[in-house]
């Protein structure tokens, strides 16, 4: 599940490999990939990439007519960059751009549902898209203090995970910031004391920089299908804290899985896993 830090290093890699490669021809092979009709597709042939940067868990690639690509890749995308093109059985494709020096950019998705979504936009009307208009601000680099930004009745796991509170983090980063805050999933963010909060906003950055970081160093193009994630608390549970060795547990939900260590987040309360707790009913 790609969350800011993968986001991040795939525009790095791409912005690096695509500045001024241009388009001969671009199509979308999935049903419901492309989310926009105005500009059309075609408009973007014989157009070059200017920029490719990130604004929380989405791309935006710039091209030189005034034209943006807006990618979300969901659950299961990647951008990739590849040497050569495509075969048009690859069932996994949801946009190829064909650039003219023979290399081709492809959305590819895994997985069994198809979600991930492009949008062909005018640059100078990005800010009024509606998924970029309503995202909170950066969890990353320099997140704003999180006493006020958090100050609401939901549970921290929820908060941080909702693109319109603060933008980059998922199911996968969010288990890992709490636990290195030590906080619980469960904390209100209005219940949130102010040394609590500076513990979040230093965990965030950190975090997601050492991924940022990690992944600088062992990531490459194309973009390789499986990512491996460095996380040492998320889907870990039943094995031992990387902090006090006790075992990291686990809540279950209908389409994601919580992880923590109840002695260094939940004063050593086991939470009630309510997927076990439904089945027993
Ligand atoms: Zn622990």
């Amino acid at each position: 599940m790609p969350e800011l830090p993968e986001v991040e290093i795939t525009a790095r890699l791409l912005d690096a490999a695509l500045s001024g490669a241009e388009v001969e021809s671009a199509l979308a092979p999935g049903v419901n990939a492309l989310r926009s009709f105005d500009p059309p597709l075609a408009a973007i042939d014989g157009q070059r990439f200017l920029w490719v940067h990130r604004r929380g868990k989405l791309f935006v690639l710039e091209l030189d007519g005034g034209l943006s690509l807006l990618v979300h890749l969901m659950s299961a995308g990647r951008l990739q960059l590849f040497d050569s093109r495509a075969s048009l059985r690859d069932r996994t494709s949801r946009l190829l751009a064909r650039l003219t020096d023979g290399r081709e950019l492809r959305l590819r998705e895994f997985g069994t549902r198809q979600r991930a979504w492009v949008k062909l936009l005018r640059t100078g009307e990005l800010d009024d898209d509606e998924t970029l208009a309503a995202l909170g601000p950066e969890a990353w680099p320099d997140p704003p203090p999180l006493l006020e930004l958090l100050d609401q009745p939901r549970p921290l796991h929820a908060l941080l995970r909702d693109q319109q509170v603060i933008a980059g983090i998922g199911r996968s980063w969010v288990d890992e910031i709490l636990h290195t805050a030590r906080l619980s999933p469960f904390k209100r963010g209005s219940d949130l004391e102010a040394d609590e909060a500076d513990r979040l906003r230093e965990a965030i950055t950190r975090r997601l920089g050492e991924a940022i970081a990690h992944y600088q160093q062992t990531i490459v193009l194309p973009i390789p299908d499986k990512l491996p994630m460095p996380l040492t608390v998320h889907r870990r549970n039943g094995e031992p804290c990387p902090r006090c060795g006790d075992q990291l547990e686990a809540v279950f939900y209908e389409d994601y899985v919580m992880c923590y260590c109840p002695t260094c987040q939940t004063e050593g309360k086991v939470l009630k896993d309510r997927r076990l707790s439904r089945l027993l009913k």
